[in-house]
């Protein structure tokens, strides 16, 4: 029986896998400008990375998380019949999102010295969460994140958000269809207080809450805002709001941020309910909505600061702030405004064979306009020289070399421009001579490939 991907996961295929590879481009591109670079950190961490960093009462850590089994750990859990016999540093799990990992990467090889710049970084790959799957949720998804590490500036903050925003516009996602939410959440300062009096509200109201919801009084009271039931919602509707509750500093802060976003024509909406899963938050926070087509999945991207992370994975106080945005609830938003273009697999030429006994020849000219630089494709099922046309045409391709024995006993072949059907003969050798001189360059070397016009235009030919 053939076997499908597992339950929550997809598969790349090429189409989608362009699109990922064209959009982690564009990240590196636009991140760039805006002086970030690239890190990569592994796909798994000590779980305590995250249960620590993210924190344990968050439904991405609490119920999400993949909980890795290497060799030795999988013996011992195996022998204990569960996890308990073993020590925190032979936990491992899958990260559920990028931030605590790159924050524990920053802390361990001390990217941010002390009064040097800020650390400036930016990933992207897939992220594991153990979540019930449905359209725009899965198990296995891909995000795109940056971090700042060493700022507590709020330029900081409207800089990445300013950065957020330009890159969904230059994915093409419109930026009528977007909504950008802002929040403070507050600080060590003012938070507690907050979350307290959101614990008491909640014990008032217990009777109309669901079950979760009365948990989390006591575990994480400000998730209570993220309930989707309908009564819950109604009761949290009513709910101290955090604006009300800011310390001076950080009323200031966001105060700063929102009119740093005013002054950059960016849009926003203020949402004091806007509280995001995960326990590390401080002060700013952000989440980008699509408006239609989005079912009930419709956060694209979203961040905030997080100025207490780098301590809660061992490392000095370091503030901090990031985003994530998840590639496939993207490419969903821009189905969803008819925005979605594939670049369908192209090649610049087409060698064609008359018969078998030029396949030699049509194979050393394949390798040569390759090393050239190339993208050149020639039949590899043996096809008639019609079905080698057509497949030369469905691929795009300008100049068709065709090669047959006639004109191959005197050196020569012809070469047609797929667009204007004019023909000319051609010197083979020649040809071979000129893909010669541009091929075998070094990747990065400063000539630029040979592009086939230039060839086939050429006095030498
Ligand atoms: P979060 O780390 O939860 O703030 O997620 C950041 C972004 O990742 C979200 O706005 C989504 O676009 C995306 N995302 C989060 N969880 C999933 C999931 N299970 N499946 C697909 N995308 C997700």
């Amino acid at each position: 029986m053939p076997y499908n991907a597992p339950e929550g996961t997809a598969d790349m295929l090429p189409a989608a896998a362009r699109l990922w590879r064209q959009t982690t481009d564009t990240a590196a591109k636009l991140f760039s400008t805006y002086g970030y670079e690239p890190i990569d950190t592994p796909l798994f961490e000590l779980t305590e990375v995250f249960t620590r960093g993210i924190g344990e009462a968050t439904d991405v850590v609490g119920k999400e998380m993949f909980v890795v089994r290497s060799g030795e750990n999988y013996k011992r859990a195996l022998a204990a019949g569960d996890d308990s016999g073993l020590k925190s540093k032979q936990k491992l799990s899958l990260r559920p999102e990028g931030t605590a990992g790159v924050v524990r990467a920053v802390v361990q090889h001390n990217l941010v010295e002390q009064g040097a710049a800020p650390a400036k970084l930016f990933y992207a790959g897939p992220m594991f969460r153990a979540e019930r799957p449905q359209k725009g949720r899965l198990r296995q998804f891909h995000q795109i994140g940056a971090e700042c590490l060493g700022s507590t500036e709020p330029t900081a903050d409207a800089e990445m958000i300013i950065m957020l925003m330009r890159f969904f516009e230059r994915m093409g996602v419109p930026a009528k269809s977007m909504q950008l939410l802002i929040n403070s959440m507050g600080d060590e300062h003012c938070r507690p207080a907050y979350r307290e009096s959101v614990r008491q509200y909640i014990l008032d109201h217990e009777g109309e809450m669901c079950e979760e919801c009365r948990r989390r009084a006591d575990t994480n009271p400000l998730r209570a805002f993220d309930c989707k039931n309908e009564t819950c919602a109604h009761v949290m509707a009513g709910a101290p709001k955090i604006t009300d509750h800011l310390c001076d500093d950080c009323r200031e802060h966001y105060e700063a941020v929102k009119s740093l976003l005013d002054a950059a024509g960016i849009k926003y909406i203020e949402d004091p309910t806007l509280v995001r899963g995960l326990d590390y938050y401080t002060r700013t926070v952000f989440e980008v909505q699509v408006t239609e087509g989005m079912g009930s999945q419709s956060a694209i991207g979203g961040g905030g600061r997080y100025d207490k992370l780098a301590e809660a994975v061992g490392g000095r106080p370091t503030p901090g702030l990031g985003f994530a945005l998840g590639f496939e609830r993207m490419v969903l938003a821009l189905e969803a405004a008819g925005a979605l273009s594939d670049t369908p697999k192209r090649v610049d030429g087409y060698i064609a064979c008359v018969d078998d006994s030029v396949r030699p020849t049509a194979f050393d000219l394949l390798c040569a306009a390759r090393d050239a630089g190339l993208t050149v494709e020639m039949d590899h099922q043996g096809k008639s020289l019609k079905s080698q046309f057509k497949m030369a045409d469905k691929l795009g391709a300008r100049h068709v070399f065709v090669l047959g024995p006639d004109e191959l006993a005197q050196g020569k072949a012809r070469v047609r421009n797929m667009a204007s059907h004019e023909e000319r003969l051609v010197d083979i050798a020649a040809a071979r001579k000129l893909l010669a001189h541009f091929g075998g360059q070094p990747m990065g070397a400063a000539s630029t490939p040979v592009s086939l016009d230039e060839l086939f235009s050429s006095e030498n030919l």
